[in-house]
């Protein structure tokens, strides 16, 4: 009997890349640059990408309020949440959004089939039930969970949460379901200012190096696993905890964040455990290490799972 190949799914569309007003801190080229550059570098093959469609409003009402999300297409925000969300609030930008949630849910099937995929983009762990926040409009994981535990494909999701921002909207959508175990390690004095409770949260200090971050990576993952026994996981893999990041407040080296990856794709293997990656943040002043790090979760990744 011949195996079937195993190949890691990637979403990716051109929508996924908007025109922002210049001077906008948020580096939307990324999107443009990483499928480009791990095409060029031959870490994927074109027929890795699928373009995901724009998701069924009925799966986002599962996660979002019905309110939230009618004001949200109709382009009816207050300036207030606009402000809060950060970005221009425009018709390309919500179908980005809906084409970005659609690519996280796909993902988790390739992920299901193939043991791991990818969003590039995604992760937009600050937008709550009823609002938006920190470049988070919707929240891909939250909705993706919730539809893939309604409809019983999972029983148990873990969210692990690397990015250098608190995932407060996952920790506050999930407070209340014992089947989502939310596990954040952040910079403590990042934003938000006001953090939510997530099952586990492990605040760092500005600063923090590679020794303190693995060390505590590698005490508590295994232990979440061992513990709760999810049947999947997310992954939001974030490369603001890189020293010099923008944002970020801790100072995490490339070498370091790559064995932050690893240390993950390893122990979802060893627990035989399906992953999706979303991206999450990086705001490096210099637009190459950005897509330089998340690129090299990519290579960490296939260097595992091949
Ligand atoms: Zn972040």
């Amino acid at each position: 009997m011949v195996q079937e190949s195993k190949k890691t799914m990637i979403a990716f569309s051109e929508e996924y890349i908007l025109q922002l007003p210049e001077k906008h801190p948020f580096p939307i080229q990324k999107y443009k640059l990483i499928p480009e550059k791990l095409l060029e570098d031959n870490v994927i093959k074109l027929d890795n990408f699928f373009a995901p469609q724009k998701i069924d409003l009925s799966i986002v009402e599962l996660t979002h309020s019905k309110d939230y999300i009618n004001r949200l297409i109709n382009l009816e925000l207050s300036y207030q949440e606009i402000r809060k969300i950060g970005f221009p609030l425009s018709k390309e930008l919500i179908d980005r959004e809906l084409i970005i949630t659609q690519g996280t849910l796909d993902c988790c099937f390739f992920a299901m089939k193939n043991d791991i995929s990818f969003n590039i983009a995604g992760g937009t762990h600050h937008a709550y039930r009823d609002s938006g926040s920190g470049f988070c409009i919707l929240n891909d994981i939250a909705v993706a969970t919730n539809y893939l535990l309604k409809n019983s494909y999972v029983q148990k999701v873990l969210i692990v949460d690397l990015d250098v921002h608190q995932g407060n909207g996952n920790a506050k959508i999930f407070e209340h379901n014992e089947n989502v175990f939310t596990f954040s390690m952040h910079g403590e004095k990042n934003f938000p200012l006001k953090k939510e409770v997530s099952n586990l949260d492990i605040p760092l200090p500005d600063k923090t190096s590679d020794k303190i971050y693995l060390e505590l990576l590698k005490e508590n993952l295994p232990k979440i696993i061992n513990d709760f026994k999810p049947d999947f996981i997310f992954y939001i893999s974030g490369v603001d905890i890189l020293e010099g990041d923008k944002f970020g407040r801790i100072s995490v080296s490339k070498e370091g964040c790559q064995l932050r990856d690893r240390y993950v794709f390893e122990t979802a293997k060893k627990y035989n455990l399906p992953v999706t990656v979303v991206m999450g943040g990086g705001y490096s002043k210099d637009i190459n290490q950005i897509v330089d790090a998340h690129c090299n979760t990519y290579k960490v990744a296939k260097s595992i799972f091949q």
